[in-house]
């Protein structure tokens, strides 16, 4: 059911045909030629949830696969080459450690990609080590936490809230003032106590200001709602990293949980040597992205 796109609302045609007149045995037809018709009827489970899933289903897949070589592949579908974006593979060295390395350059070579090469007990570490840090923030202090992050997100939009708060009421202020003093005039004009070239020039001064305030509405509108979205962001994050508080080794679930993705970069440019290079990990937690 789960691979099913029909449940998302997709009409699927195609997917088996007969391959000859004498048989009447119908052969499946390769996925990718499928065809794909997306919402065309009142999804039964929403597209997130099915590519979410869809993502869970993939990762299972390889865990199984990866369980051959006796080792899970904890990180599948969550860890990309920041260079190039293609997920990382999984190795295993001569000396029989877990390692990996960019796909595209495993494919075509570091021609295409520098290898981002990575022990994965190191990336397993470094993973480990910051979801209990953020754990820790958020629950010993919670609201420092959330606000250190929220400095982080929206920094200067935060910064302004509070007068943004009090000029945006007195802009929709003077908005509505402009529209009694616009029927004012108006009025004024058709009485004949207004001359025709003075109304005019108000006219024109009115528009123009008139402009300007919607423009500035809705531009603090924006950022207060974007200041009020990062905020709901960061509390649905908090409720999350706060079960994690205590645990012994990274499974699947909760990195799924947690994370949208983990990515590798290394400064390039050194040439042979190794020593030198600087490998970053960022991890994009759900509904935060990179927190440092
Ligand atoms: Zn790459």
């Amino acid at each position: 059911m789960l691979q099913n796109e029909i449940y998302v609302g997709s009409m699927v045609q195609g997917r088996q045909y007969t391959p000859s007149y004498r048989s009447k045995k119908r052969e499946p037809i390769p996925k990718e030629d499928w065809v794909v018709v997306p919402d065309m009827h009142e999804p039964i489970i929403s597209r997130e949830l099915f590519d979410e899933a869809q993502k869970r289903l993939i990762a299972r897949k390889k865990t199984i696969k990866a369980k051959d070589k006796d080792e899970p592949a904890l990180f599948a579908g969550l860890f990309y080459c920041e260079a190039c974006g293609t997920s990382m593979k999984l190795g295993v060295s001569q000396q029989k450690y877990f390692y990996y390395m960019c796909g595209r350059s495993q494919a075509i070579g570091t021609v295409a990609c520098s290898s981002h090469y990575i022990n994965r007990d190191t990336l397993y570490q470094v993973v480990q080590e910051d979801i209990k840090r953020n754990a820790k923030l958020f629950s010993e202090d919670a609201e420092k936490a959330a606000q250190k992050l929220m400095e982080l997100k929206c920094a200067d939009q935060q910064k302004q809230t509070t007068t943004m708060k009090r000029d945006l009421a007195s802009a929709k202020k003077r908005l509505a003032d402009l529209d009694v003093k616009l029927k004012r005039t108006y009025e004024d004009n058709m009485s004949g106590k207004l001359p025709d070239h003075i109304f005019t020039m108000f006219i024109a001064d009115y528009d123009t200001e008139r402009a300007t305030l919607k423009a500035n509405i809705a531009e603090m509108e924006k950022t207060l709602e974007k200041v009020r979205d990062t905020k709901a962001d960061i509390e649905r994050f908090a409720d999350l990293i706060r079960k994690y508080t205590s645990f012994e080794k990274l499974d699947r679930f909760m990195l799924h949980e947690l994370i949208d993705r983990i990515t590798i970069y290394e400064t390039p440019g050194m040439g042979r040597c190794r020593k030198g290079k600087e490998k970053r990990i960022t991890i994009y937690y759900k509904f935060v992205g990179a927190i440092q």
